[in-house]
């Protein structure tokens, strides 16, 4: 077995009301005077309050900041960052998707550093100190920002997703109150929730695995496929969303120790250069990918290894490891179909509007975003082509 490490400092409150354990979760913490990063959308659909009520009921003074828009860019880390300052908070309060987290990541960052301009922070392990108190209450289920040491910041100019990457952005609190998720359409939480699913999978097969981000992996894509369309059809089940939004940590923390691979390093330019949110694109070109991966041997036996966690129920009897290979990937490109079918999630780059011309810089782009390093093949601009031609 190769030598690893693996980093998961955060503490998680999990469950319906936990939102009250907010305010001792700050005194826990010596913080006096939080920053609220949030966004528009949540403190009109009264998702906010879920977080304002508890301070105010404790009495404790708050600056808000609910500008935060979807992969959200430089110059809004450093608003955010300058609104800290200049009211002389003391600890972060991120409530949002991951937009808002890796937003809220990227100005802690910022004041730890003395108010350096973001931009200049690029590259693994760059943060020297601690980032003051962090508590990060995701409102989907998707992308694990809660507990991972990525945060992925549009830069607007270059028209790029650039990933941030340390174990000083893991935040150090995790409030997952399954009432803040129930708003999400069902088309959100498929996309979100595919996006848990890509993390796990993504983690489990790259080169930089290990037992514990496996065993988390595997977990993962059990509990994330046997809620995700139950929470679609019933976004008020409580249970299945609390089931997914614990998957999803767990698929984040999987993810943040053995990194992700070719499906985000496509899904981050797409993103930075088509605007194609993030969920989305990790679903439609997920199970491309995957067949790319298995037609050219490389993974090989990895991915039927998480047939048993995807299908429980699958007689698997009397398979190869290369006929569970194909089964697995087979079952993804279903998945994909029931989510069309049934709630019209686009499942092609040409339904959300990609255009055949937009294929060559995305393919450009893909080959140098730092997730291409943890898939075992190189991800050339021929092979990124290839995929993005499949999944057009
Ligand atoms: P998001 O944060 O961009 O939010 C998408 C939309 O959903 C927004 O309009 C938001 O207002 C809305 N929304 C959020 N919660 C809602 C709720 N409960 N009800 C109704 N609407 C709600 O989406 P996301 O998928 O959570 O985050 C995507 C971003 O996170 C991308 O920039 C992606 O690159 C990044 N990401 C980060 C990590 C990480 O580890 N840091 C991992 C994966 C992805």
């Amino acid at each position: 077995m190769k030598p690893f490490e693996f980093h998961c400092p955060t503490k998680i409150i999990c469950g319906k009301e936990s939102l009250h354990k907010l305010p001792d979760a700050l005194e826990e913490h010596s913080v006096k005077k939080p920053l609220l990063v949030t966004d528009g959308n949540l403190v009109k659909l009264g998702i906010a309050k879920h977080v304002t009520d508890p301070l105010e009921e404790a009495n404790i003074p708050y600056v808000t900041y609910d500008k935060v828009p979807p992969d959200s860019s430089l110059d809004v880390v450093n608003e955010v960052a300058k609104l800290y300052r200049d009211n002389e908070c003391d600890g972060w309060i991120a409530l949002g998707g991951g937009s808002v987290i890796d937003t809220t990541k990227g100005a802690a960052a910022s004041i730890s550093v003395g108010g350096k301009d973001f931009a200049t922070l690029q590259g693994a392990e760059i943060l020297k100190n601690q980032l003051d108190p962090f508590i990060a209450i995701p409102t989907t289920a998707g992308t694990g920002s809660e507990v991972t040491l990525v945060a992925v910041i549009a830069d607007t100019q270059a028209q790029a997703k650039l990933s941030y990457t340390s174990y000083r952005l893991v935040p150090h609190v995790a409030i997952l109150d399954p009432a803040l998720t129930s708003s999400l359409p069902p088309r959100l939480t498929a996309t979100t929730g595919i996006d848990a699913l890509t993390h796990a999978i993504e983690a489990y097969t790259s080169i930089q695995k290990n037992p514990i981000s496996d065993a988390l992996a595997l977990y993962a894509i059990k509990i994330i496929n046997q809620n995700l369309a139950k929470a679609c059809a019933e976004p008020g089940d409580l249970d299945a969303r609390t089931n997914l939004a614990i998957g999803s940590l767990i698929a984040g923390a999987s993810f943040s120790n053995a990194m992700v691979g070719v499906v985000h390093a496509l899904g981050h330019s797409l993103g930075g250069l088509c605007h194609i949110p993030h969920g989305h694109a990790m679903m439609l070109l997920l199970p491309h990918c995957i067949r790319y991966n298995i037609s050219h041997g490389y993974h090989a036996g990895l991915y039927g290894e998480l047939l048993s966690s995807l299908c429980p129920d699958k007689d698997l009897t009397g398979l190869t490891a290369s006929d569970k290979d194909h089964l697995f990937e087979t079952e993804l490109f279903a998945i994909n179909e029931f989510y069309h079918n049934t709630y019209g999630v686009a499942i092609t780059l040409s339904e959300l509007g990609v255009t055949k011309e937009d294929l060559p810089a995305v393919a450009k782009q893909a080959r140098y975003d730092g997730a291409a390093l943890y898939n075992e093949q190189e991800i050339t601009e021929e092979v990124a082509m290839s995929i993005l031609e499949a999944a057009f």
